[in-house]
């Protein structure tokens, strides 16, 4: 499962050249996660946008197998 960005995106830009995957990309003034390109980034420590954005947007995948299993 792919991370994900959430309506909190600002349209910053800040996480788009730092996915090692080149997975992220603007969409309409916001920026959105291709889940068909995010690699996930477990080995890495997880989604690397995560830690960057200022307005906590980034859902990394594990959060969001974690919110639909409960
Ligand atoms: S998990 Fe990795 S590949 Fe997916 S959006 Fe985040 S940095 Fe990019
Ligand atoms: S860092 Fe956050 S607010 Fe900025 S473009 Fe990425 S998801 Fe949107």
């Amino acid at each position: 499962m792919a991370s994900t960005i959430t309506d909190d995106c600002i349209g910053c830009g800040n996480c788009e050249p730092e996915c090692p995957c080149g997975a992220i990309s603007e969409a309409d003034e916001v920026y959105v996660v291709d889940p068909e390109v995010c690699g996930d980034c477990v080995a890495i420590g997880g989604c690397v946008g995560v830690e960057i954005c200022p307005t906590d947007a980034i859902v990394p995948a594990m959060a969001v197998v974690v919110a639909v299993a409960i």
